[in-house]
């Protein structure tokens, strides 16, 4: 029997296979196609990214830097309103990359991952789980002392153990252009309801547009007016499901979840690259697979560390909703140096952001 059957190997799911293993737990990591595939993100993160990787990782993966971004109020003609700060406060990086050194990682440290697995039953009984699969040589059983669901916004295992789901599930699109920019800044739009709409230079790889709605919206026909307004033909278009709002649990007897399907996200941006794998690592810290009662701790520790931030990246959103001519006002007020740092919006009282907004002052 394992200690721990890691069900999808994304950032969350890679890293606690690695992170457990290393402690020296038996690990087997099940993903249900290629590590990686098919992408549904933007690979835009803190340059924190780079504490969670190994060696060779920056210049293999790394595209482009970005100081700040440009706010606009309605499409890419409208008005810019620039926040940004002094050093490289983002990287813009190859995702799909990103989740293969993960799970390289994962195996170095000597999980045993397997791709081709897709998870399609989960049971938890008295001193075990029981996760059902199918794989290349067909359907097959695992036994372990826990399970970890890392399985992504519409998890299987959150399903199966009967967790609550996440407030919200955004939809989010993107596609590319073949356009080389080297710009720092990426362009924010708040054209789409209660979320918006982007573009993110990605150096020699081209640029990418994206947008991210709730339910019900017409994406498509947002995106489509993005593409126009910025007058350009993209392609490999993608979307992905983007979960915000934590369930009041994401763990029971001997399961738990983390990632997407824990909804560890960022509820201003929908990113959750850094936070699953931080979540990872309490994970790694606190769980012991022979005693189920430690995974209150992990409960405790993630929601200690993240679920401040999370609760004030709500508060933000809300402004993306907030009528046009009091976004322009705000926008207009508070835009410049910044020292916020972007995964942790209770930054926004740090001594960094307040000497910036200070500096500011004496400018002005
Ligand atoms: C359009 C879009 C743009 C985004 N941009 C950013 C960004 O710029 N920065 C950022 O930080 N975040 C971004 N995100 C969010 C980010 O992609 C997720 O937060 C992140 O991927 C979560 O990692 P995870 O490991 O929890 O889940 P995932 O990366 O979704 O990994 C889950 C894995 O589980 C596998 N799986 C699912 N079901 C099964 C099963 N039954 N059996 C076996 N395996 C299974 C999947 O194949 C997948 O590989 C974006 C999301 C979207 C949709």
């Amino acid at each position: 029997m394992y200690d721990f059957v890691v069900v999808g190997v994304g950032p969350a799911g890679a890293r606690f296979a690695r992170r457990a293993a290393e402690d020296g737990y038996d690990v087997v990591a099940l993903e249900k196609g290629q590590v990686g595939e098919p992408l549904a993100c933007s690979g835009h993160v803190s340059t924190d990214v780079w504490t969670f990787t190994g060696e060779g990782a920056r210049e293999a993966l790394f595209q482009n830097e970005i100081y700040g971004a440009r706010f606009h109020v309605g499409g890419p003609r409208s008005d810019a309103y620039p926040f940004y700060k002094r050093e490289v406060a983002s990287n813009v990086i190859d995702r799909v990359g990103l989740d293969r050194h993960l799970a390289d990682l994962a195996r170095e440290a000597g999980a045993d991952v397997r791709e081709e697995h897709t998870v399609t039953a989960v049971e938890e009984g008295h001193d075990r789980v029981t996760v059902e699969y199918n794989g290349p040589d067909g359907p097959g059983t695992l036994e372990a002392k826990m399970v970890a669901g890392c399985d992504g916004p519409r998890s299987r295992v959150r399903e199966a153990l009967e967790l609550p789901e996440p407030d919200e599930l955004l939809h989010g699109v993107l596609a590319f252009s073949d356009e080389e920019d080297h710009q720092d800044f990426v362009d924010v739009h708040l054209t789409a309801p209660t979320f918006f709409a982007w573009r993110i230079p990605r150096g020699d790889a081209g640029v990418e547009y994206g947008l991210a709605a709730p339910p019900g919206v017409q994406v498509t026909k947002h995106f489509e007016e993005l593409i126009d307004g910025y007058e350009i033909d993209v392609s490999h278009r993608c979307s992905g499901a983007i979960p915000i709002g934590p369930p009041d649990r994401v763990t029971t007897r001997r399961g738990f979840l983390l990632g997407d399907a824990a909804a560890q996200t960022k509820p201003f941006t929908g990113g959750g690259i850094l936070y699953g794998m931080t979540a990872a690592d309490h994970a790694a810290r606190e769980v012991d697979p022979d005693r189920p009662t430690t995974l209150a701790a992990y409960e405790r520790a993630w929601r200690d560390d993240l679920e401040r931030d999370q609760q004030l990246g709500r508060w933000i959103r809300r402004a993306y909703s907030l009528p046009e001519p009091i976004q322009r006002l705000g926008l207009g007020a508070l835009s410049g140096e910044i020292g916020v740092h972007m995964d942790r919006p209770t930054s926004l009282v740090s001594p960094s952001h307040l000497r910036a907004m200070l500096s500011r002052l004496h400018v002005r």
